[in-house]
C-alpha cells in the first residue's frame, strides 16, 4: 500500500498568512490529507521554498496562443475587439490538429510554470477542418494532461453566427448541431476523462451564438447533472445592442428571465453590465470571471469592481486570450485599473484592507469555487496543487513573512516559481 508524502517547506500559505514549520501529506490519490506539525519526523524538507495553493485559471481559449505577436499592427489607426475576431477566424481556419495541439500544449505549459495548477479552458473550437468530428475536444484534454495541468473542460456551444445570423465562414469549425448533439459529445468525453485531474463543465458561448432556448436547455441539463455553467457575457456593447433589438432585455437581463442564476453560474467579462443586472447576479451567487489583461488588450472596458465588492461577490480571474500567460499580472491588473479609473488605491481589498491577500483569494479559492473543484486551499481534503516559490529570487528580494505574498502579486511573476504540484505530481520550473 503506498505511503503519503509529507512535505516540509520553510514557509506555507496557511490561508491567512505564511507560517513556520507546516508538514503537508499528500495522499497517494492526489488529495491533501493531514496538514499540521510534527507528522513524521521524516518529512521532505523544501528548503528556500515558500508554498501556497496553486493558482486557478478559470476562464482560458489555449488555441489563441497562436495570435501571440499578431494583431497588434493597425494600418487605420484604430482597431477594435471585432477587427481582433477577424484575425482570430484567420487563425482558426489555417489551424491543423498537430499545430492546435502544440499551442494548446504551449499554453498550459506557460500557465503551469506561471504557477496554475487549474485551467477552466472554455472550448469551443471543436473541429478539424472537415468541420466535423469534435477531434479537438480529445486533444485538448490531451494537451492537458501532458502539461501537467489539472483541466475542468468548460465545452462550449456554438451555433451561430449572432443572433438570427448563420455562422460565418470562420466560425464553421466552432458548430454544434444541436443540444442533443452537444450532450452525446459530452456523454463521450465524459469517458475519456481522467478524473483524478480532469473533469466537465458547460458553456454557452454568448447571446451572440448560442439562441435563448438553448442556453435554457443547456443549463437545465447541466444543473441536472450538477457541472458549472459558464458564459460569455456584455464584453461588448454591439452584443447588448443586438440582444435589445432582438428580446428586448440586455443579456445579462435576459438570463435572469430565462436562467435560475445560482453558484453554478459564471458571467465572464461584464465589462458592459448594467447596476442594476450586476446587482441581481450578486444576489444570486452568480459568479464573474474578469480577465484584466485581455479585456485591456481587446478595449472591452472596465467591469464595476466596487460594486462587486460591496456586494461580496465571487470574482475570479481568466488568462482568455492568453496574449500574455502571468497570473500574478493579472492578480495586480485587476486592481491597477481600478486605480487608474478610480484615482485612489486599495479597491480590491480584505477586511483587514490586505489588497494581497484578497487578490489571492480571487486567484484560489473563487476560480475553485467558479469551477466546481475542490482545490485553492491547503487543507485535507483538497487537491494537492501547490506551487512552491524560490525565496531568493531576486525579484522577491527585501520580503518578510508579512511582506511575501504582496511582493510576489505586485512585484514578481513566473520567475521567481521554483516548482507547481498537480495532483501531488511535481514539476520543477528552473529557469
Ligand atoms: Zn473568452
Amino acid at each position: 500500500m503506498s505511503t503519503p508524502q509529507i512535505i516540509e517547506a520553510d514557509l506555507t500559505w496557511t490561508g491567512e498568512s505564511f507560517e513556520h514549520g507546516v508538514q503537508i501529506a499528500i495522499e497517494p490519490d492526489g488529495c491533501i490529507g493531514r496538514v499540521g506539525r510534527e507528522l513524521r519526523s521524516a518529512a521532505r524538507k523544501l528548503p528556500n521554498r515558500a508554498v501556497l495553493p496553486g493558482m486557478i485559471n478559470a476562464h482560458s481559449h489555449a488555441f489563441q496562443r497562436g495570435l501571440r505577436g499578431h494583431g497588434e499592427r493597425f494600418s487605420q489607426r484604430a482597431g477594435s475587439f471585432w477587427s481582433w475576431r477577424e484575425t482570430m477566424y484567420e487563425l482558426v481556419q489555417r489551424m491543423d490538429a498537430d499545430t492546435f495541439y502544440r499551442l494548446s500544449r504551449q499554453a498550459f505549459g506557460e500557465m503551469l510554470a506561471a504557477g496554475v495548477t487549474t485551467v477552466g479552458e472554455f472550448h469551443y473550437f471543436h473541429h478539424d477542418a472537415s468541420c466535423d468530428g469534435y477531434g479537438f475536444d480529445e486533444i485538448v484534454l490531451r494537451a492537458a494532461a501532458d502539461a501537467g495541468v489539472r483541466i475542468v473542460l468548460l465545452n462550449a456551444y456554438y451555433n451561430r453566427g449572432g443572433i438570427d445570423q448563420p455562422l460565418a465562414q470562420g466560425q464553421l469549425r466552432f458548430r454544434c448541431g444541436s443540444v442533443d448533439e452537444y450532450w452525446q459529445q459530452m456523454d463521450r468525453l465524459g469517458d475519456i476523462v481522467d478524473p483524478p485531474t480532469q473533469s466537465l463543465g458547460v458553456a454557452a458561448h454568448s447571446i451572440r451564438a448560442v439562441s435563448i432556448d438553448d442556453i435554457v436547455a443547456l443549463d437545465d441539463e447541466a444543473s441536472r447533472r450538477d457541472l458549472v455553467f459558464h458564459m460569455h457575457i456584455e464584453e461588448q456593447s454591439k452584443e447588448i445592442d443586438d440582444c435589445v433589438a432582438a428580446h428586448g432585455l440586455r443579456p445579462m437581463a435576459l438570463i435572469h428571465d430565462r436562467l435560475s442564476i445560482n453558484p453554478r453560474f459564471t458571467a465572464v467579462h461584464c465589462t458592459q453590465t448594467a447596476a442594476a443586472d450586476m446587482q441581481a447576479l450578486l444576489e444570486a451567487k452568480g459568479n464573474v470571471c474578469i480577465c484584466p489583461l485581455t479585456e485591456a488588450n481587446l478595449g472591452d472596458g472596465i467591469p464595476d469592481l466596487r460594486r462587486i465588492l460591496h456586494s461580496d461577490g465571487c470574482i475570479c480571474l481568466g488568462t482568455d486570450s492568453n496574449a500574455r500567460i502571468c497570473f500574478t499580472e493579472e492578480m495586480r491588473w485587476l486592481e491597477y485599473v481600478q486605480r487608474l479609473a478610480t484615482r485612489s488605491r486599495g479597491v480590491c481589498v480584505d477586511e483587514s484592507g490586505g489588497c494581497a491577500r484578497k487578490l489571492w483569494r480571487i486567484a484560489t479559492i473563487n476560480g475553485a469555487r467558479a469551477l466546481g473543484i475542490r482545490a485553492g486551499r491547503i487543507e485535507p481534503g483538497y487537491a494537492a496543487d501547490l506551487v512552491a516559490l524560490d525565496l531568493h529570487a531576486p525579484t522577491l528580494a527585501g520580503w518578510t513573512e508579512d511582506t511575501l505574498l504582496d511582493a510576489f502579486i505586485f512585484g514578481s511573476g513566473s520567475e521567481a516559481i521554483a516548482a507547481t504540484c498537480v495532483a501531488g505530481q511535481w514539476t520543477e520550473h528552473r529557469l
